[in-house]
């Protein structure tokens, strides 16, 4: 069974200036729909033909099959990254993820002040990630390439993509600009759906 490239949540015009259309068009259009394409052809006539996204990526992170890990997890990751951004977004976090980055770093400041520097410090292409671990606690996760916490059995909360393709056509190399105006579009509302 073919994967299919989700619709975007929000118009392609709606996070601008943060991002403009062009950055969806590629963004979206070309690169999450690739990471579709390839793994639908990865897959094809294969013992992974019927299994869900997650049970995909769960096994070839298993068996080693990098191409196929990294095409599936960026499927997932885009996925979830775009619903991490809303037109309506910004501002301090609501509900229980509010409570939780109060009780495990203090304050939504000093969050924000060690989200920014693991989305900034990442090396490479990536993903910061806020995760709630198996004790419950929330953890800052800076993971490399299509790397996922779904497969260290953590629970995504909240990410940013810092490969250089989500903001280059925005803001040249300059990523913590990026970094910066994500928080104006930040989604609460998907992190504490997650919960
Ligand atoms: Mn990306």
């Amino acid at each position: 069974m073919a994967f299919q490239l989700p619709e975007l949540p929000f118009p392609k015009d709606s996070l601008a200036p943060f991002l403009t259309p062009e950055t969806f068009d590629y963004h979206h259009g070309k690169h999450h729909a690739a990471y579709v394409n390839n793994t639908n052809n990865l897959i094809k006539d294969t013992p992974y033909d019927d299994l869900a996204l997650e049970e995909v990526i769960r096994k070839a992170a298993s068996e080693g099959a990098t191409g196929l890990f990294n095409n599936s997890a960026q499927i997932w990751n885009h996925s979830f990254f775009w619903n991490c951004m809303s037109p309506s977004g910004g501002g301090a976090p609501t509900g229980k993820v509010g409570e939780l980055i109060t009780r495990d770093f203090g304050s939504f400041d000093a969050f924000k002040e060690q989200f920014t520097k693991t989305a900034v410090t990442l090396f490479g292409s990536g993903w910061a990630w806020l995760a709630l671990n198996a004790e419950g606690k929330l953890e800052l996760l800076p993971l490399a390439n299509a790397d996922t916490p779904i497969i260290h059995n953590k629970k995504p909360l909240l990410t940013v993509d810092v490969w250089e393709h989500a903001y280059y056509i925005d803001y040249r190399n300059a990523r913590p600009k990026f970094v910066e105006g994500f928080w104006d579009v930040v989604n609460w509302e998907q992190a504490n759906s997650q919960l």
